[in-house]
C-alpha cells in the first residue's frame, strides 16, 4: 500500500520539499485531544524542536496544545506562532543568559532546571530583573530506554538532569531562593519509545520519589513526563496516528497522581513525524555490478536522521506503477554515509521520478544544514499547493 500524494501539483515544486499532509495533522491533534481530554488532570505541550515550521507551529497552537522549548530561538518561534507565555516550558542544559533573561520578561510558565549552577543564575537573573522564575527541576530518573543510543537520556551518568541522589538538596536551595519559585518535578526519559514499559517504569519511580518527597513535607505540584512516545517508521500507511490512547491510559493507571496535581507532556515526534514526507526527484539510475543505485536530489543535508541514527524511512515512487525492482537510494552529498536506505523495493524507477520518503516530518526540516553550499529544502502545508 502507498500514501496518496497530489502529485501533479508536486510537478509544480522544486525538489527536493517537505510535504506537509495537514489533513492527518489535524486528525492526530484530534487524537491527543481526545486521548488526554479523558484525563483531567493532563496538559499537553508540543516539544518545537521536532518542527518548527511556522505554519505547523500555527496547527498546533490552535488545537490548543502549549509549546516545550530547549532554546531562547523556539521560544521566540513559539510565541510567534500564537503559544501563550503562561503555556510555555523551557528546558536544556546549557541556557544562555540572554535566554534567561527572554523567558523572565516573556514570563513563561516554568524553566525546567538541569544543575545547581543553571538554578543558581536563574536566581540571579530574577534577582536583577525583579522577577520570580517558576522553576521544575529535571531529574535524572535512571530508567533506561530501549531505544537508540543516541536517543536515551534518563540514565544515571548523563548530561540532562539532576541525579536522584541530589535532588532533595537542590529543592531545598530552590525553596530558599528569593527569585525562583519550586513549581514540580520534570523528566523525559529519551525518544521513539514503543514499549509502554518504559514509561510505566518511570511513572513507578516518580511514585517512589513522590511518597520520599511527601515524608519530607515536600508538596509537588506539577509533574513534567517529557515525551517520547514512537511512532511506526515501517508502516506509516497502516499507523498514521500512533496509539495515544495506549499512551495516556499507561499514565492513568501507573502514576498516582494527587488531587489538584497537574501531569505535563511534552510530545515531539509523535505529533508531526507521519504527517511529513520529503520529496525528491530521481537524478540518475546507476547500475552497479551487484545492484542498482537511485541517485536523488535530496541528501543527508535535507534529511539527516538515516545518516546519524541508521534510521528507517520507508520509502515510496509516488509516480511509477511498474513492476518492483531493487535499488539503493543515495543522496548528491559527497559523505559515504549519504545513504537514505539500501536495497529498498520501489516501483521501477526512472530519471524524474518522484519519491516520497515518508515519516519524516520530526526532526527532519528542522534538522536540515546548508553544508555543501545546498539550499534549504522549502515546506509546504497542503493548503499551499
Ligand atoms: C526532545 C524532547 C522532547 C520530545 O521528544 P519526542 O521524542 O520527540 O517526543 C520532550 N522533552 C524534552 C525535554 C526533550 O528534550
Amino acid at each position: 500500500m502507498k500514501g496518496t500524494f497530489p502529485t501533479e501539483k508536486f510537478q509544480q515544486i522544486e525538489t527536493p520539499f517537505y510535504y506537509y499532509d495537514t489533513a492527518l495533522l489535524r486528525k492526530t491533534l484530534r487524537s491527543i485531544a481526545e486521548e488526554a481530554g479523558r484525563h483531567q488532570q493532563f496538559i499537553v505541550h508540543y516539544a518545537v524542536k521536532a518542527n518548527a515550521n511556522p505554519k505547523i507551529l500555527n496547527i498546533i497552537c490552535q488545537a490548543g496544545l502549549g509549546a516545550d522549548c530547549v532554546s531562547g530561538g523556539e521560544i521566540e518561534a513559539a510565541c510567534k506562532a500564537g503559544f501563550a507565555p503562561d503555556k510555555i516550558v523551557y528546558a536544556g542544559v546549557g541556557k544562555g543568559d540572554w535566554e534567561i533573561k527572554l523567558g523572565l520578561n516573556k514570563d513563561i510558565f516554568c524553566f525546567n532546571v538541569e544543575s545547581l549552577a543553571e538554578l543558581e543564575v536563574i536566581n540571579e537573573l530574577g534577582a536583577a530583573a525583579n522577577k520570580v522564575a517558576r522553576v521544575c527541576l529535571r531529574i535524572n530518573p535512571n530508567v533506561g530506554a530501549h531505544t537508540h543510543a543516541n536517543i536515551t537520556t534518563g540514565l544515571a551518568e548523563n548530561k540532562f538532569g539532576i541525579a536522584m541522589g541530589d535532588m532533595y538538596d537542590v529543592i531545598d536551595r530552590a525553596r530558599a531562593m528569593n527569585h525562583v519559585e519550586f513549581k514540580g518535578l520534570h523528566f523525559h526519559i529519551g525518544s521513539q519509545i514503543l514499549d509502554m514499559g518504559d514509561f510505566e517504569a518511570l511513572c513507578n519511580r516518580i511514585n517512589d520519589l513522590q511518597r520520599e518527597l511527601e515524608q519530607r513535607h515536600i508538596q509537588v505540584e506539577n509533574i513534567n513526563v517529557g515525551g517520547g512516545l514512537g511512532v511506526d517508521y515501517t508502516h506509516p500507511n497502516r499507523v498514521p496516528v500512533p496509539d495515544f490512547k495506549a499512551y495516556f491510559d499507561c499514565y492513568a493507571h501507573h502514576l498516582e497522581l494527587r488531587d489538584g496535581q497537574r501531569l505535563h507532556f511534552e510530545l515531539g515526534r509523535a505529533v508531526v513525524a507521519q504527517c511529513g514526507s520529503l520529496i525528491t526527484r530521481t537524478l540518475y539510475i546507476k547500475q552497479g555490478t551487484h545492484k542498482q543505485f537511485a541517485i536523488v536530489d535530496a541528501g543527508m543535508t535535507d534529511l539527516i536522521r538515516p545518516a546519524l541514527y541508521q534510521a528507517y524511512h520507508k520509502i515510496e515512487n509516488i509516480t511509477s506503477d511498474q513492476a518492483i525492482e531493487t535499488y539503493d537510494v543515495v543522496g548528491p552529498i559527497c559523505e559515504s554515509s549519504d545513504v537514505f536506505a539500501k536495497a529498498v523495493d520501489l516501483n521501477r524507477t526512472n530519471r524524474g521520478d518522484l519519491l516520497a520518503i515518508r515519516s519524516a516530518g520530526a526532526y527532519g526540516e528542522i534538522m536540515a544544514s546548508q553544508y555543501n553550499c545546498r539550499k534549504l529544502p522549502k515546506g509546504y502545508i497542503t493548503e499551499d499547493l
